[in-house]
């Protein structure tokens, strides 16, 4: 790491967020504008979820947690990630961080620095780059490609391992692309890792239960044999809609082996912000422990919202987009209208309302791409669609 001003230099941006303040502002000033930018569950966070925290405030939980989160919050994480794995872990390898990216921003600061390689999906969550950067590490694009389901291919991955690289950071299923990596093409990679014991691995697995069409997600965690330099990244943001609540939870290793990572990420949480909000946390507890009809019902709606939109964007002059198995992201290629996506991207919020984003703002190869995230009703994503070929037919 550089300790230098200059280093928040190099901190990017996450574009969705500057998109959305614009939509905003256009909304503000009586345009009708239908989003399709946030990567955020339009859905409210399930009732019995806010009732527990408000419980917990009338209780009294006003104060300080441990500042790696409740034991009773780390423990209902090991029955969730039990349940969706069947893997046991110990709750202390449990950290309960607020939100997804204090993962990404600890895991990251550890292993980056002058000097070193960090692989990166690309296109991406614009955040990896970003920090990678923030350290000074050198950033490494592995590329998702289109004609491989934007999956990562374990082949492509490991012949961009060097002996300077000492971080993987994997995404599936994916943002931007609702890419799904299969489980054979994750367990060639992590076979093909073996030969590189000194790479650490960072799983982003934070949707991991938005897969669609009978595809299962495959967790990182099913692998005991790269444990020791294993991260997985996962929380309550996206599949219990609560974004705002900033809940996130990671599982570290902590063998001598390992560095004691976990004590490492604990010991950022003193120094940096203390613990998650008691509240939030009773809230953690009740998602995972109560009923999942909501989150059910969400990726119903999802699901029918995923196929109104492919089949939609299909009908789209010079616009194609593959099928999308994760997430809740569609990423269609729209090279052949001719427009730059980014252009495309602010054309069609700023003249037909529509708020989408361009694909060169998740990494090198989204040149040709945008992101629709179909987190809208379904009424409303017909009507962006009309609007784009109302657009692209007026200007081709
Ligand atoms: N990881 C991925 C792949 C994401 O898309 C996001 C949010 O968009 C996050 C992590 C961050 O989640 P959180 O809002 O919990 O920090």
């Amino acid at each position: 790491m550089l300790q230098t001003i200059a280093a928040f230099d190099r901190l990017g941006e996450e574009n969705a967020f500057a998109v959305l303040a614009r939509a905003t502002a256009l909304a503000q000033q009586g345009r009708d504008i239908i989003n399709l930018g946030i990567g955020q569950p339009d859905f409210r966070t399930p009732e019995h979820i806010v009732e527990a925290a408000i419980k917990a405030l009338r209780d009294g939980h006003h104060g300080y947690t441990p500042a790696n989160g409740l034991l009773a919050t780390r423990e209902a994480v090991v029955r969730r990630t039990l349940a969706m794995t069947g893997i046991e872990v110990s709750p202390d390898s449990v950290m309960i961080l607020p939100g997804g990216k204090p993962t990404m921003f600890a895991a990251i600061m550890m292993f980056g620095e002058p000097g070193a390689d960090i692989l990166y999906p690309d296109p991406g969550f614009p955040i990896y780059r970003s920090m990678i950067e923030f350290t000074g590490a050198q950033p490494i694009p592995v590329p998702m490609r289109e004609a491989n389901g934007f999956a990562f291919s374990a082949e492509e991955t490991l012949a961009l391992i060097t002996p300077r690289t000492r971080l993987l950071i994997l995404n599936s299923p994916a943002n931007p692309t609702g890419g799904v990596t299969p489980r054979a093409e994750i367990e060639k990679l992590v076979a093909g890792l073996a030969a590189h014991p000194n790479v650490a691995i960072l799983s982003d697995e934070i949707y991991d239960v938005m897969t669609y069409d009978g595809e299962q997600h495959c967790s990182l965690l099913q692998f005991p044999e790269i444990r020791d330099r294993l991260i997985v990244l996962n929380g309550w943001s996206k599949t219990w809609a609560m974004t705002g609540w900033r809940m996130g939870w990671s599982i570290w290793p902590n063998s001598r082996e390992s560095g004691h990572l976990y004590d490492k990420v604990r010991k950022l949480a003193v120094n940096c912000w203390s613990c998650v909000n008691a509240p939030s946390q009773y809230a953690g507890i009740a998602a995972i422990d109560g009923p999942q009809d909501e989150v059910e019902k969400m990726m119903r709606a999802f699901d029918r919202r995923r196929k109104v939109v492919v089949e939609g964007l299909n009908h789209l002059p010079g616009v194609s987009c593959i099928t999308p198995k994760g997430a809740f992201y569609a990423f269609p290629n729209i090279s052949a209208t001719g427009w730059k996506a980014k252009k495309l991207a602010s054309a069609l919020l700023e003249e037909a309302g529509v708020a989408l984003i361009g694909g060169p703002d998740f990494g090198v190869l989204g040149e040709g791409y945008v992101r629709l995230s179909y987190a809208n009703s379904e009424e409303n994503i017909l009507r962006a669609l009309d609007r784009m070929a109302d657009f692209l037919k007026a200007r081709p």
